[in-house]
């Protein structure tokens, strides 16, 4: 699927004054591509402002070193503080709800507002859509804008793409890694992305928290259906008793799919806030984003998620049995597809 950039090369070029966000919880893609995004727009000579709804993960401080560039929305920025913005860049993400706290701000937001994106799911944003559902990562979207719109990937720049790029596509093993997202990492690499330094930084930096939370994890995993479907729970006990925080719970829903013969994986976060979020894998031809949208969520065809309010007991049930549903409607699989 082909984009046309112009739109964006235009609104570039009329407005000074720009504000990026991304979505809550934010993964590789969504923080690499806003250091992208950045890096574009100030080489326009564009004023920006990088906010977004949750805190940066810990892990992801590499991307931004002196730390100002990622601003957390709420009690550090108000809207009042944004008052001066004309544009607003949404990236990595076509669905409200994936806005958390901010949803209601973006959608009193004035000015222009642009989604640059690959999920399938999508709302009525009332936005200007940068689209391709077929892209690796929003983070190769804006490798093609920065090469529609004639700009220079600096090594920053580069270190952030490939971290999106690498995040979303499992580290280039997803069915999602396709020979030209290898030509976009080649072009990273000589941009000047050090694949070896991020690699290190992002996955030899385990706290004893996390990975006492990755035996809970283990710990936890039950199958179904004869082992088609796996899931694994962590409780906000299991964070506490652990010493590990939120964002360390990143990834673990990988476990449930490493298992052989596993079809479909599911993990459960209780949240500190309350609820539940439930993170959903296939290795079958079972449609994540469609059964997250069953319980209000959404995401792509491989790896989707969803928020729910209910216990963790009863959110557990709710997905087993509308995944049962899911796997027996698609009957028995042989092949064990990758994502
Ligand atoms: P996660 O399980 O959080 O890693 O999410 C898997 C994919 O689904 C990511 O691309 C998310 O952006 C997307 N996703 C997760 N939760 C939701 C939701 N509530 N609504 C729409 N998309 C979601
Ligand atoms: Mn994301
Ligand atoms: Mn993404």
């Amino acid at each position: 699927m082909s984009i046309d950039w112009t739109p964006l090369a235009d609104l570039i070029e009329r407005h000074d004054r720009f504000l990026v966000t991304t979505h809550v919880r934010p993964d590789g893609d969504a923080l690499g591509s806003e250091v992208g995004m950045a890096g574009l727009l100030r080489q326009r000579g564009k004023d920006v402002r990088v906010v977004n709804v949750s805190p940066t993960p810990p892990r992801y401080n590499y991307l931004d070193e002196d730390r100002t560039l990622f601003e957390h929305f709420g009690k550090q920025v108000t809207p009042a503080d944004l008052a001066d913005r004309e544009v607003l860049v949404i990236l990595d993400l076509s669905a409200w709800n994936q806005l958390g706290d901010m949803a209601d701000y973006v959608r009193g937001f004035a000015g222009p507002r642009v989604v640059i994106d690959h999920h399938v799911s999508e709302d009525d944003m009332r936005a200007m859509f940068f689209k391709d559902t077929t892209a690796e990562a929003t983070g190769g979207l804006l490798v093609r804008a920065f090469h529609s719109l004639g700009a220079k990937i600096t090594p920053e720049v580069a270190n952030g793409l490939l971290t999106a790029i690498a995040m979303d596509t499992g580290w280039f093993r997803h069915s999602n890694t396709t020979p030209q997202t290898l030509r976009t990492v080649a072009e990273l690499v000589e941009a000047g992305a050090e694949i070896n330094r991020i690699y290190r930084l992002l996955f030899e930096q385990n706290t004893l928290g996390r990975l006492k939370l990755m035996g809970e994890t283990l710990t936890s995993l039950r199958t179904e259906m004869g082992g088609r479907i796996a899931y694994a729970t962590v409780t906000r006990d299991d964070l506490a008793r652990t010493g590990a925080v939120p964002a360390d719970t990143e990834d673990l829903v990988d476990f449930t799919v490493s298992m052989s013969g596993v079809e479909l994986g599911l993990f459960f976060i209780e949240l500190a806030r309350g609820g539940v979020k439930v993170s959903i894998r296939a290795r079958s031809g079972v449609d994540c984003a469609g059964l997250a949208a069953r319980f209000g969520g959404g995401g792509h065809h491989a790896a989707a998620g969803a928020t729910l309010n209910e216990p963790l007991d009863d959110c557990v049930a709710l997905l087993l049995d509308a995944a049962r549903e899911a796997l027996e409607a698609i009957g028995t699989q042989t092949v064990k597809s990758a994502v």
